[in-house]
């Protein structure tokens, strides 16, 4: 998953801003990097409760870029993020065990509180008993 973090970064790179007098001179890159790969992880994990991930990214590090490089990082962001969201739609439970180091569990509570423990299905991320939650929150969804 970290792929796209880091294509994201290198193509940002080049118009990433020195930082202010008295920080370390990589500081404003790192801090770049960081939230390319906090986005991805969060899309990898969570991505049923991550409604505008790449709005996100580009609000977390649009202060980085001067005013002329915003409309190139958005589009760079948009891009990226398109990509990563296609490919966990397509290998949902790949994507989330390569930035968790696990497998995906489904996202119910069980009666007794704890997580459930049961491999979920990629469209809803609830496993087959839970499916009814799911249908609950489309519901709510619609409503809403
Ligand atoms: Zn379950």
């Amino acid at each position: 998953m970290y792929q796209f973090s880091r294509a994201i970064y290198r193509e940002l790179a080049p118009y990433i801003e020195a930082p202010c007098a008295g920080m370390a001179p990589t500081s404003n890159h790192a801090a770049v990097l960081r939230a390319c790969e906090e986005v991805i992880t969060r899309l990898a994990t969570d991505r049923h409760y991550f409604a505008r991930p790449a709005r996100t990214l580009f609000l977390d590090v649009r202060s980085y870029f001067p005013m002329s490089a915003q409309s190139h990082v958005h589009r760079v962001i948009s891009r990226y993020i398109d990509c990563a969201q296609t490919f966990l739609a397509e290998h949902p439970h790949e994507g989330y065990t390569a930035v968790s180091g696990a497998p995906p569990q489904c996202r119910a509570t069980t009666r007794k509180g704890s997580a459930c423990q049961r491999t979920p299905l990629p469209h809803n991320g609830y496993c087959p008993s839970h499916q009814h939650l799911a249908d609950t929150e489309d519901r709510e969804l619609a409503a809403a």
